[in-house]
C-alpha cells in the first residue's frame, strides 16, 4: 500500500501537477502517472493483457466503482495520436480551466510522441491516472485516456489492428483514427472480425479527426467544415467499388452520430524538427485555437458522457471485466464469427456487473453450453444405465426419469448463471466515439 496518498480534487489528480499516487511503492516509486501499456499483440499475434497493471489502475478505491468515460486514440504509426493525446491530459490536469494550455515553453510530456523512426509496440497503452470529472449535473464520471497503436503495414498486422480496434472501441468511447484509406480497410477487416449483424451499433457517436487539413477555403476548419466535408466523402453513389459502398454503409450501420472536425497543420516545427519538444510556443498559431476548441469539445465535462443502454452503465471495475472476457474471445484459435458473438451476447436479461463477476468459470457460448450438456446429459445416463441396479427395468426407469428431469433442470440453472456472466451485455454501453482520420 501506498503510504502516503493526499486527498484528490474532483479532477481526480493532485494539487502538484502530474504527481498522483497511483500504485505500489515497488513498481512506482515516485508515485508518478506514466502510460502503462496493458495490452500488447506480440509477434507472433497473439494478444497479452496485463491484468494486474489494468486492475491496479481500474479498480483504485476512488474510481472502482465510477461509471467511466474511456477516451481512446488510436491508428497508424507516428500519425500524431500521443501527441494529441498529450494535449488531452494536458486539460484534465489543468482542470478545464480557461488558460489550460498553459506556459507555452513548457514542453510537451505524458504518452511517449516523437520516436523517430522506431516502431513502437501494437496494443493499448493506458494513463495510470484516472481523473474524475464533475458533470454539471452533479454526477462523477472516471475518464480513462488509452493509447493505442497499429500498424496496418501487412494483412496479418492489419488483422492485429483491427483486433485492438475492436477491442479500444467495443469498450471506449471516444477514438483516432487516421486516413480514410486505412480506416475503411480496417472497418472491412473489423467488420469481418466482430461488427456484423444487429450485435453491433455500438456506438453512440464518432468523431472523424482530419490533421493536416490543407483546403479550409473549401471546407473550413472545425466542426462545420467537417460535416461537410465528411457528407461528401461519405455519400455513396452508384459508381463507387462495391466494397467501399459497403464500408460506407457499415460505418452508418454501426454508429449513431456520425461527425467529424478538421484540423489544421501544426507547422513545419512540429512535423520536421527533431528537436521539437512540443512547446506551444512552436506550434501554428491555426493549430492551437483549433485545438482549444477541439480538445473542450471532446473532453470538457458537459461534453463528457457515460451514456446509458438498456438501463446500464460501464464502470471502472466493469471494464476490467469486459477487458478480460473481450480479450479471452480473441485468444481463442479461431476468432469468433459475429453470429457466434451476436449469440453469446443476445442477452435474455439485463444483468449488473456484481453478477457477472459471481463464479470463477468463464461464459460460454450458448451453443457450447448446449453442446456440453449434450455430452454431460449422456454420460450421467450412461453412467445410471450402466450400473446394475436392485427392482428391475420399470423400477430403474423411474429413476432415470427423474434423473433426467433432475439434469434438465440444473442445465436450465446452468443457463441462467451463464448468462449472468454475459458481460458483453451489460458493457454494451459505450458512449461517445470519437474517430480521427488523418488524411
Ligand atoms: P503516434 O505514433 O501516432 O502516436 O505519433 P506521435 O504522437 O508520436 O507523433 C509523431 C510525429 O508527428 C511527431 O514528430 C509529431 O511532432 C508529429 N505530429 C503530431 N501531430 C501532428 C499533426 O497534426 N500533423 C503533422 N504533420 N505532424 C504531427
Ligand atoms: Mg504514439
Amino acid at each position: 500500500m501506498a503510504k502516503h496518498r493526499p486527498e484528490r480534487d474532483s479532477w481526480g489528480s493532485l494539487s502538484d501537477k502530474n504527481v498522483y499516487d497511483w500504485s505500489s511503492e515497488e513498481e512506482e516509486p515516485d508515485g508518478r502517472a506514466r502510460p502503462i501499456q496493458v495490452l500488447l499483440v506480440k509477434d507472433d499475434h497473439t494478444f497479452e493483457l496485463d491484468e494486474t497493471a489494468l486492475s491496479r489502475i481500474l479498480l483504485s478505491e476512488e474510481v472502482r466503482d465510477r461509471e467511466v468515460v474511456a477516451i481512446s486514440v488510436a491508428g497508424a504509426f507516428r500519425k500524431g495520436k500521443s501527441f494529441l493525446m498529450d494535449f488531452m491530459l494536458r486539460y484534465m490536469y489543468n482542470h478545464a480551466s480557461e488558460n489550460w494550455l498553459g506556459n507555452p515553453e513548457e514542453p510537451l510530456t505524458g504518452f511517449s510522441w516523437r520516436g523517430g523512426s522506431e516502431r513502437e509496440t501494437t496494443g493499448i497503452q493506458i494513463w495510470s491516472e484516472v481523473f474524475l470529472v464533475d458533470k454539471p449535473d452533479g454526477r462523477k464520471v472516471a475518464v480513462l485516456l488509452m493509447d493505442t497503436q497499429g500498424t496496418f503495414d501487412s494483412q496479418s498486422t492489419l488483422r492485429d489492428s483491427a483486433t485492438v480496434f475492436a477491442l479500444s472501441t467495443m469498450i471506449i468511447l471516444k477514438i483516432t483514427c487516421y486516413n480514410i484509406v486505412t480506416l475503411f480497410q480496417l472497418f472491412t477487416e473489423y467488420g469481418r472480425l466482430a461488427m456484423e449483424e444487429t450485435f453491433l451499433k455500438p456506438f453512440q457517436s464518432m468523431i472523424f479527426l482530419v490533421r493536416d487539413w490543407s483546403f479550409p477555403y473549401e471546407f473550413p476548419y472545425g466542426q462545420e467544415g467537417g460535416m461537410k466535408f465528411l457528407e461528401k466523402r461519405l455519400k455513396i453513389s452508384e459508381n463507387q467499388h462495391e466494397e467501399l459502398q459497403n464500408v460506407r454503409k457499415h460505418i452508418h450501420s454501426c454508429f449513431t452520430n456520425i461527425s467529424c472536425f478538421l484540423m489544421p497543420h501544426p507547422g513545419l516545427k512540429v512535423a520536421t524538427n527533431p528537436h521539437f519538444d512540443g512547446r506551444i510556443k512552436e506550434i501554428d498559431g491555426e493549430f492551437i485555437n483549433n485545438l482549444t476548441v477541439l480538445v473542450p469539445w471532446l473532453l470538457s465535462p458537459r461534453n463528457i458522457d457515460v451514456k446509458e443502454i438498456n438501463g446500464s452503465k460501464i464502470t471502472c471495475r466493469g471494464l476490467l471485466e469486459y477487458f478480460k472476457a473481450y480479450i479471452k474471445i480473441y485468444q481463442g484459435e479461431e476468432l469468433p464469427h459475429p453470429k457466434s458473438i451476436y449469440q453469446v451476447t443476445s442477452p435474455t436479461h439485463c444483468c449488473h456487473f456484481s453478477q457477472v463477476c459471481g463464479g470463477d468459470r468463464p461464459f460460454l457460448a450458448p451453443s457450447e453450453l448446449q453442446a456440453r450438456h449434450g455430452v454431460i446429459r449422456e454420460e450421467a445416463l450412461q453412467v445410471f444405465k450402466g450400473v446394475k441396479k436392485m427392482g428391475g427395468e420399470e423400477f430403474s426407469r423411474r429413476y432415470l426419469q427423474q434423473l433426467e428431469g433432475e439434469i434438465d433442470e440444473v442445465f436450465v440453472q446452468y443457463i441462467k448463471h451463464n448468462d449472468s456472466k454475459n458481460i458483453f451485455h451489460a458493457a454494451r454501453t459505450p458512449a461517445t466515439l470519437f474517430v480521427v482520420i488523418f488524411v
